[in-house]
């Protein structure tokens, strides 16, 4: 299959490694959109949030724990986003599931 975030998981493509168990990967997005932004990426290959059923479900439970260990490790203190758009109205380029971590500046609410 030809989805990059699979060849970031498989090391295929190289990136900014925060983060890696069996189950997924942290790295740095090549696009920042706050002083600290990263994604986390499940290894297994599953379209985007709105794939997750009973079978893979346990993984964003994963990606949640590690989240709220990486963010302490990186010093984060006055709070972070975690952001999975989904489809083409939630702006998702990359098709394989991910979740953005933002963090280092006051964040807007409503996105736009
Ligand atoms: P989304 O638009 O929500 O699907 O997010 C995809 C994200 O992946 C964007 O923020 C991109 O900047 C990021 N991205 C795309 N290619 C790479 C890459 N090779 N390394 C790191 N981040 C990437």
């Amino acid at each position: 299959m030809d989805c990059i975030f699979c060849k970031i998981a498989s090391g295929e493509i190289p990136s900014k490694k925060i983060y890696e168990d069996e189950k997924i990967l942290a790295f740095y997005d090549i696009e920042p959109q706050a002083p600290v932004h990263f994604l986390v990426i499940p290894k297994e290959h599953i379209d985007g949030a709105d794939r997750i059923d009973e079978s893979n479900s346990a993984i964003v439970a994963h990606v949640f724990q590690k989240i709220a260990e990486i963010t302490y490790e990186l010093g984060i203190t006055q709070g972070y986003r975690i952001v999975s758009n989904v489809g083409k109205d939630g702006g998702q380029s990359v098709r394989h599931l991910h979740f953005h971590v933002l963090a280092g500046r006051e964040l807007a609410w409503p996105p736009g």
